[in-house]
């Protein structure tokens, strides 16, 4: 059984690590020959909206996933004339617009922030009043890790608003006043099967995942909000795959803020850190297999090194620690890898994680 991924980042990567055992083998589709997932499985050349390129993988493979949001719907469509594409093409269809993604949020009865779509300075000026200040304008396409955004605090910030994003199409979004963001990566099998893992903590640095504890202290009620507002989505798409969303902690209560039709970086801890990892149990799921346990096997932490590499061997001198070099060049805010521990208690984890945290310069 051989399977296409469209993107060789470290997701793919991580993904392929992850089938080997299964007895799988991988082609990537990525324009970037020196990509990650090079180091572990050939690499067709060609860019994600090249039909002639995906014809290629698709010609080459039994299945199709992705391990990234930004392949047109309509080049990956023709993809799934031809073989099984999981995720659904219509998950990745309303991850990728942030308008279709909050309005399905709610009209399946789950909280999100208040939202305006936004295509015009009047618009803007009419949205703000509405929903008053502070509130976020973003691109409501191609945004990622806090990039296409700007923050509105005062009447003036309007004008600077629309100069910095007008354009192209824009969502204004109330400010939310949240205590922590938190995170739920779900697994549904095309045979339906689904499992959860527990929802993780996740502190963002520039917009960019800092670090995730796992699992979320005093998390059991979250937990069953999380879980509840998740099944409705994956039973919405008749979803295969890992599913992830990202939530603000407010109150008590979840927010929804986004959501990722793929593995996610807020579920590298599982590889170390619980019972089967979120990218074997995404393949078990998009084969059809049965899922592996989603059980925590003690308290994880996992922080990214963005920009610059610390010290591989002065990590691994950390007792219970995991190191992962991804093989990037190093650029500024480019995740370039990740460490995770696995401690007894949380505070074991947390004091381990502090001395990462010392040995990685943010670069
Ligand atoms: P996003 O690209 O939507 O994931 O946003 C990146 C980060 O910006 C989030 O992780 C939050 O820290 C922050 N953020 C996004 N939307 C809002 C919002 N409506 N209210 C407050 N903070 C937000």
């Amino acid at each position: 059984m051989r399977i296409g991924i469209i993107g060789a980042g470290q997701l793919g990567r991580m993904l392929a690590l992850a089938g080997y055992p299964l007895a799988l083998q991988f082609r990537f589709l990525d324009s970037a020959a020196d990509s990650p997932g090079g180091r572990v499985a050939p690499i067709v050349s060609g860019a994600f909206d090249d039909p002639r390129s995906l014809a290629r993988l698709a010609a080459d493979v039994d299945l199709v996933t992705y391990e990234f949001e930004n392949v047109p719907v309509a080049a990956l469509e023709r993809v799934a004339a031809k073989r099984p594409v999981w995720p659904p093409v219509d998950a990745l269809r309303v991850s990728q617009d942030r308008l279709l993604e909050k309005t399905l949020f709610e009209s399946l009865g789950i909280p999100t922030p208040p939202f305006r779509a936004v295509d015009s300075l009047a618009q803007l000026e009419a949205a703000a009043r509405e929903l008053g200040l502070p509130c976020v304008l973003k691109t409501r396409r191609l945004g990622y890790d806090g990039k296409g955004q700007f923050v509105l605090r005062r009447r003036a910030d309007v004008g600077h608003a629309w100069e910095a994003l007008g354009g192209v199409a824009l969502i204004l979004e109330g400010f939310v006043r949240f205590e922590r963001e938190a995170s739920i990566v779900a697994v549904r099998s095309t045979r339906g099967e689904t499992r959860f893992y527990p929802v993780v903590d996740n502190e963002h640095r520039d917009g960019i995942l800092h670090r995730t504890l796992a699992p979320l202290r005093g998390g059991a009620r979250l937990q069953r909000l999380a879980e509840r507002h998740t099944t409705k989505l994956l039973g919405h798409f008749g979803y295969a795959g890992v599913l992830t969303i990202e939530f603000f902690v407010v109150e008590g209560r979840l927010v929804a803020n986004e959501m990722a039709p793929r593995v996610h970086n807020s579920g590298h801890w599982t590889i170390e850190g619980a019972a089967t990892s979120q990218f074997e149990n995404h393949l078990r799921a998009v084969l059809g297999l049965p899922l592996g346990a989603t059980d925590p096997l003690g308290h994880a932490g996992m922080i990214n090194f963005i920009g610059r590499m610390p010290d591989r061997d002065a990590v691994l001198a950390l007792p219970g620690t995991h190191f992962h070099d991804y093989g990037k060049a190093p650029r500024p805010g480019r995740k370039l890898g990740h460490a995770t521990v696995v401690a007894r208690t949380a505070s074991a984890r947390d004091a381990l994680l502090r001395r990462i945290e010392k040995l990685a310069p943010r670069g």
